[in-house]
C-alpha cells in the first residue's frame, strides 16, 4: 500500500461500487469493512442446513434505472423475481400492498376497478397538507384500513406513531384500484442468480482492490490515504460530537424447518397487529432454491443495536445537515451510501449514488 491508495470504508453497495469504478479508472483501493464479511447488509450466505438466506433480512432488487442494472450485470446472473407481500389482519392473509382484491376479500365485496376507486373515495379522510405519515395513509384508505394494515404495524416498526414519521415513509407504499399483488412494479425485478455475496466477490475481484475484514476504520485512520471513501455512520465518523443520529434498529430470528419444503404462501408475510415482529420471510421463494426444508426469519424492530434504518423525522434531518456541513469541511473524504447520507435508500439507489461519487472522485 502507498501514500496513492484509496481507502473505502464498508464492503456494502456503497463501498463495493465506488471501489470497483476508481479500481477500472485504474486506482489503487483499499476496502475494510468491520464485519468479518463483505456485502453489508444485502450480505447472504448458506445456513447450517445448505439453505441460501439473508443475514440481516431480505433484500430484494428491484430498479427502473438501467444503468444500475447495466452496471451490476458485469458481475451476475439474474434470477426474475417479483416480491409478493401478504398481511395478516384477523388470522386472515390479504394482499399488501392494498389492492382491491384486499377489498373484496376484506369486506365481502365485488368491486370493479372504478368501484375500487369510488370506494377509496368514500372512505378517505381528505388532509391538507399532507406532512406525516398519518396524512398520507388517512388521505388515500382511510381510518379502518389505516388501524388494521398500517397504525400498528409503523408503532412496531420505528416506535412511533405515524404522525410522528415524515410522509415519505407511507408514500413508499401504494395503493391500487387493480388486482396486481406485486409488491414492486419497477421494470426490472430480479434476484443475483448465485446470491448477493458472490456478485460482490466479483466486483471486488480486481488487481487495484485489496480487501480486509474485520478491520475497523478506527484501527487504519492514521495510516496516511490519498482519499477516504466513508459509507459508514457519518455521526460516528464525527465521533458523535452533534449528538446521536436516531436509526433504527432490528433483531433477526432465523428458524430452519426441516422437513418443511414451503412455510407460507408468499416471500413474506406481514403480522401488522399481532406478535413482537413485523413480518416474517421465507427464503426460498426469493432464491428459487430447491431443499426439502425451508428457512424463515422474523424481523423484531428495536431501538438498540447496529444501525439499519436512519429514523424520517424533520429533527433528525436537521442534526444530520450539520453533520453534512462538517463534511463538506472534510476535503479529502467522500461521504456516500444510506448510513454516510442518513437516506432511507434502496439498493439500486444507493448504487446510483456511488457511481456518482465515483464518477466526481475520478473526474
Ligand atoms: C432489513 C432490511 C431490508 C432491506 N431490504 C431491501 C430490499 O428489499 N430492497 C432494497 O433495495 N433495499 C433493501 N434494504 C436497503 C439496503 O440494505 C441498503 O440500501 C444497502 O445495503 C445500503 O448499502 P450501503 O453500502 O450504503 O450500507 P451497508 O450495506 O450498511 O454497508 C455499510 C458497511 O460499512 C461498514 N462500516 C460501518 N462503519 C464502519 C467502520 N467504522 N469501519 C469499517 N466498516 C464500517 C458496515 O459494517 C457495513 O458493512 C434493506 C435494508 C434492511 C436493513
Amino acid at each position: 500500500m502507498s501514500g496513492s491508495t484509496i481507502l473505502v470504508v464498508g464492503a456494502g453497495y456503497a463501498g463495493s461500487v465506488v471501489a470497483r469504478e476508481l479500481a477500472d479508472a485504474g486506482r489503487e483501493v483499499l476496502v475494510i469493512d468491520k464485519r468479518p464479511h463483505i456485502a453489508g447488509n444485502a450480505y447472504d450466505a448458506y445456513d447450517e442446513h445448505g439453505v441460501l438466506v439473508h443475514r440481516y433480512g431480505p433484500h430484494i432488487f428491484h430498479t427502473n434505472g438501467e444503468r444500475i442494472v447495466e452496471f451490476l450485470s458485469r458481475f451476475t446472473e439474474w434470477r426474475p423475481y417479483e416480491h409478493r407481500v401478504r398481511g395478516v389482519v384477523d388470522g386472515e392473509l390479504y394482499p399488501f400492498p392494498i389492492n382491491r382484491d384486499t377489498l373484496n376479500r376484506l369486506y365481502g365485496l365485488e368491486l370493479d376497478e372504478a368501484g375500487a376507486a369510488d370506494f377509496f373515495e368514500r372512505v378517505r379522510e381528505p388532509r391538507d397538507p399532507v406532512l406525516t405519515s398519518e396524512d398520507v395513509v388517512l388521505n388515500s384508505v382511510g381510518r379502518d384500513l389505516y388501524e388494521k394494515f398500517f397504525l400498528h404495524y409503523t408503532r412496531k416498526q420505528w416506535g412511533l406513531d405515524p404522525s410522528e414519521l415524515k410522509a415519505g415513509v407511507a408514500a413508499r407504499i401504494p395503493v391500487r384500484t387493480n388486482t396486481d399483488d406485486r409488491y414492486f412494479t419497477d421494470t426490472f425485478q430480479a434476484m443475483p442468480r448465485h446470491g448477493y455475496t458472490k456478485m460482490f466477490e466479483a466486483m471486488l475481484d480486481h488487481p487495484n482492490i485489496s480487501t480486509e475484514v474485520g478491520v475497523d476504520f478506527a484501527d487504519v485512520r492514521n495510516r496516511g490515504f490519498a482519499h477516504v471513501v466513508y459509507t459508514g455512520p457519518i455521526d460516528a465518523y464525527f465521533d458523535y460530537r452533534y449528538g446521536r443520529l436516531p436509526y433504527r434498529s432490528l433483531r433477526f430470528e432465523h428458524e430452519h424447518l426441516p422437513g418443511v419444503a414451503r412455510y407460507q404462501e408468499t416471500g413474506t408475510v406481514n403480522y401488522p397487529n399481532d406478535h413482537a415482529y413485523t413480518r416474517i420471510t421465507e427464503f426460498k421463494h426469493l432464491t428459487g432454491q430447491q431443499h426439502s426444508g425451508t428457512s424463515i426469519v422474523r424481523e423484531f424492530p428495536q431501538a438498540e443495536g447496529d444501525p439499519y434504518y436512519p429514523v424520517p423525522r424533520a429533527e433528525n434531518e436537521a442534526l444530520f445537515k450539520r453533520y453534512e456541513d462538517l463534511g463538506r469541511n472534510e476535503r479529502d473524504v467522500t461521504f456516500v451510501g444510506r448510513l454516510a447520507q442518513y437516506r432511507y435508500y434502496n439498493m439500486d439507489q444507493v448504487v446510483g449514488a456511488a457511481l456518482a461519487a465515483a464518477k466526481r472522485l475520478i473526474g
